[in-house]
């Protein structure tokens, strides 16, 4: 989802559709606990402020949840898992930062990353890549997390929320704010398009993450160029990228 908010395909609208129509919470009290607080003290700009991404955890945490409770997970058994688990092997852990990637089996071309070390490769993505291109995306994601670009979206969603809090005097329960506020915060951290610049980062840092992880860095390039020539498909997600893909598969063809 981390690429266009605009041309959701019928199962994204169909997650996101889901999340908007409340969201039951299956998590330990503890854990509840942990973010009814952070959305209490988000109230406050300055908490806002303050946050930081081991304090955000609980709400990815939740997110995670509820995505892998409304789209069908690949089991272990499965082809798709079990290809994704060998072209992973030894990526438990990346940059300090914890890995959970599975497959969602969804015909779209898109990917997403959290903050909690969550990843989500869409089979319809795996069907269109070789190893090292699913590689590639897995790494540009995480360089969306390391970079900081989640956490200060979701500074930025928070900040945007205490604001109206304080505009509205901050009615309303807990509950129903932490319910609206989670499908809300998903759409606006992991559903938005990044910038320009926050592509190019992630890009970069997925250069780095091919060549330390012993992949093939051009697969970068031929990723994109597979996605900018339309062959895996016209109005996929992470083809809606902004530059476009082709713009960044010569950049990143010029940086090797
Ligand atoms: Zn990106």
């Amino acid at each position: 989802m981390s690429h266009t908010p605009s041309t959701l395909s019928r199962r994204q609208l169909l997650v996101l559709g889901s999340l908007l129509g409340g969201i039951s919470f299956a998590t330990p009290a503890m854990a509840q606990l942990r973010l009814r607080n952070l959305l209490d003290s988000a109230r406050d700009l300055a908490a806002a402020e303050m946050l930081t991404a081991e304090g955000m955890r609980p709400v990815f945490d939740q997110m995670s949840a509820q995505m892998d409770r409304e789209n069908p997970l690949a089991p272990p058994n499965d082809p798709y898992a079990r290809r994704l688990a060998s072209l992973t092997e030894g990526l438990d852990n990346y940059d300090g930062l914890d890995l959970d990637i599975q497959t969602y089996l969804v015909p779209d071309v898109n990917a997403f990353a959290m903050a909690n070390g969550t990843i989500r490769i869409f089979s319809g993505l795996m069907d269109q890549f070789t190893d090292d291109e699913i590689r590639y995306v897995i790494g540009h994601e995480i360089g969306h997390v390391q970079r900081d670009h989640t956490r200060r979206r979701m500074q930025g969603a928070l900040r945007k929320r205490a604001a109206l809090g304080a505009a509205q005097g901050a009615g309303g329960t807990v509950g129903q704010l932490a319910s609206g506020e989670l499908s809300q915060l998903f759409t606006q951290v992991i559903g938005a398009q990044h910038s320009q610049q926050h592509e190019r980062e992630a890009d970069d840092y997925a250069l780095g993450f091919m060549r330390n992880n012993g992949y093939q860095p051009m697969a970068a390039v031929t990723a994109l160029e597979k996605l900018g020539s339309g062959s895996s498909g016209g109005g996929v997600p992470w083809l809606q990228t902004h530059p476009s893909p082709q713009a960044r598969a010569r950049r990143m063809r010029a940086q090797l």
